[in-house]
């Protein structure tokens, strides 16, 4: 998602493209030249173009993308796993410490068994 090396405006040179630039790009710019970058008070959940950033997320390659710090623990070869945002801690904090002990013990070389799909379902709730 960045702009050639040798792309014919050098001040875009490796530069990182921006949401219009990708859209457009893609053929997803609306004709009318206008489009919000971000819907001032949310995307309606059935909305598909309301603005630049819902029909990004709906593409394919951004759905699949996987965050930057989630990459980087994958590729040193260690399993990445997000606890639930908001969660009540004193019903989660059981199953997180649980988690956490197997991954350590998996990490050492313990264990090299995966999450339990009790986990794995516990954490989806
Ligand atoms: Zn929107």
């Amino acid at each position: 998602m960045i702009f050639s090396a040798d792309h014919p405006d050098e001040a875009l040179r490796s530069k990182a493209k921006g949401m219009k630039q990708i859209l457009v790009e893609r053929g997803l710019w609306p004709e009318s030249g206008k489009l919000l970058a971000r819907c001032y008070d949310g995307c309606k959940t059935d909305a598909t173009n309301c603005c630049a950033e819902k029909t990004l997320s709906l593409q394919p390659d951004f759905h699949a993308q996987k965050s930057l710090i989630a990459e980087t623990i994958e590729a040193a070869g260690h399993r990445c796993i997000f606890y639930p945002k908001y969660s009540i801690i004193s019903s989660t904090f059981g199953v997180q410490q649980s988690i956490t002990a197997e991954l350590t013990a998996t990490t050492h070389g313990k264990d090299s068994s995966i999450l339990s799909q009790k986990h794995s379902r516990q954490l989806i709730c």
